[in-house]
């Protein structure tokens, strides 16, 4: 839905830090460009330290007021927000496209996302609730209270910027927590800066949502090791998050952490499936965002007696996907995020081809236009099988027989979604519940996220669920306090 009442956001090159749009008073610059053409959106001022800090002074202070408020006043910030996504809609799904290179298709299904755990986060401030437990000591009575956390730390990262940072911020917010939040440099507007404006018009008291762009170097431990934040919630590749886990637990402070990092699903297709539909469903689910998502397809397993049949149809269906401008309403591959991430797709392609695997469609790159790139005769140990990838490039594995794809599928160290594909929903259940991973989906794509169901990884994929009741444990910290009503008998 468009606004014809309601004028574009703009300021963009200011901080947001105790409810005022403020210069970064860094020597540094963050050049914001279209990934697609090279234009420049906007130059920011980066925030130092002393920034920083402001920030995080402003989120405690504001925070203590901001729990004590009704849960039905949290509630009506967040429906707010949720309608002025709405009125918004045309003006975010444009910065999507010309920030974070997403096609058209895909920034619709991040708005979707983003409005549905908003949506989700309003009902939050009246779902959460204590307990009362039995004892075992007489005339003692136990409560269980589930307070909020405090202060949020929120790192996010460039793929799903709106909507990965508004999974940690609207829970946060909701549950009476105050935020200082870092979007990913590649995506300061649609990760941060934009979801400001947002609630400062849905009217979220000032300080309780400061956005901060800085230099890693600058500000990026200073934020986890800071004093105030009770919790870290970090979305980003698991070798920054295991240095983000360290840092909260290593410093002067001891922090809870949630972490959800980075992934290598399997895309499994068994034998009997209806392999038309394993196809399209292979399809989307490698190249939706170019293949830049956490859960996308990394490995494709086929059993031996359709492998042939599989390959022939996937390549087929994959040379009709058009690559190109991502505004265009045909295009289904955009352009990769940045020169760094372009480089080591590259780097990948070659290593694919040094290793042994059959390269049957490719393509040259063009500026940050990485075309699809197939091949097969992948084995697990293969960089292209074994690490994730994040871009449009996938291997094809043949697997034996079932107990064979289910082994390839768990040789990873990670553990984030996966998929398989099956016209037995029995085989299919108990392959899924073989599988060491947060998320299985039976004859679907690995990437789904729905906002009141538990979402997140194992092994190094992270720590922690997001959505629903999951996140509500989440975000904010359990007090058993319990009451003697009768004088008590001590052994000494
Ligand atoms: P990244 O780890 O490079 O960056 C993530 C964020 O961390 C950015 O905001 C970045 O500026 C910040 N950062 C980097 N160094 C830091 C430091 N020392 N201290 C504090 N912050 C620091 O990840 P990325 O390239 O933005 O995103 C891609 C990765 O994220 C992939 O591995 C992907 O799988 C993963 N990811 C995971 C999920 C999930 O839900 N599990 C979702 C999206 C992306």
């Amino acid at each position: 839905m468009s606004t014809n009442t309601t004028s574009t956001y703009s300021d963009f090159h200011l901080q947001f830090i105790a409810g005022e749009w403020q210069t970064g008073k860094d020597d540094s610059t963050n050049t914001n460009t279209n990934p697609y053409n090279g234009d420049t959106l906007v130059e920011i001022q980066q925030a130092t330290k002393d920034q920083l800090n402001e920030a995080y002074d402003a989120a405690t202070q504001a925070q203590e007021a901001w729990a004590k408020q009704t849960p039905a006043a949290r509630s009506a910030v967040l429906y707010k927000v949720v309608n002025i996504l709405d009125q918004r809609q045309e003006e975010i799904v444009d910065w999507l496209i010309k920030e974070s290179g997403s096609t058209r298709i895909k920034a619709m299904v991040e708005f979707g996302a983003t409005r549905a755990i908003t949506l989700e986060a309003a009902t939050f401030p009246n779902r959460v609730h204590g307990e009362i437990r039995p004892s075992n000591t007489p005339s003692k009575e136990n409560f269980i209270y589930r307070e909020p956390i405090g202060v949020v730390a929120v790192i996010s990262p460039w793929n799903f910027p709106l909507h990965l940072t508004q999974r940690s911020i609207a829970p946060a917010l909701a549950l009476g927590n105050a935020v200082v939040l870092k979007p990913a440099s590649d995506t300061p507007v649609t990760g941060g800066l934009l979801l400001a404006k947002v609630f400062e018009e849905a009217g979220l008291p000032k300080g309780l949502l400061n956005v901060v762009v800085g230099s890693g170097s600058e500000i990026g431990d200073a934020i986890v090791e800071h004093k105030a934040p009770s919790l870290v919630s970090f979305t980003g590749s698991t070798s920054v998050g295991k240095h983000i886990g360290e840092l909260a637990n290593g410093g002067e402070y001891i922090k809870q952490v949630a972490l959800e990092l980075g992934g290598n699903s399997p895309f499994v297709v068994l034998k009997d499936a209806d392999i038309e539909q394993a196809v399209r469903a292979a399809v989307f689910g490698k190249f939706l965002h170019q293949g830049q998502i956490c859960m996308a397809i990394n490995r494709i397993i086929v059993e031996n007696e359709v492998y042939d049949e599989f390959v022939e149809r996937f390549l087929s269906h994959v040379k009709t996907l058009q690559v190109g401008d991502p505004n265009d309403q045909g295009t289904a591959i955009g352009p990769i995020i940045n020169e760094k991430q372009v480089q080591s797709l590259r780097d990948k392609i070659d290593e694919a081809q040094k290793e042994g695997a059959k390269m049957l469609l490719s393509g040259e790159t063009n500026g940050q236009l990485v075309p699809p790139h197939v091949f097969t005769e992948v084995t697990r140990e293969m960089d292209i099988a074994y690490n994730e990838i994040f871009g449009p490039l996938i291997g094809i594995i043949r697997a034996k027989n079932e107990e064979d794809a289910l082994s390839i599928a768990n040789d990873s160290m990670y553990g984030l979604s996966s998929a398989v594909f099956t016209a037995d929903m029995q085989k299919g259940l108990r392959f899924a519940r073989g599988i060491r991973a947060g998320m299985t989906h039976i004859n679907d794509i690995p990437v789904n996220d729905e906002s009141n169901v538990a979402f997140g990884g194992e092994k190094n994929s992270g720590i922690g669920r997001f959505n629903g009741e999951w996140v509500l444990e989440e975000f904010t910290r359990t007090h058993w306090i319990s009451m003697q009503n009768e004088p008590r008998e001590y052994p000494f």
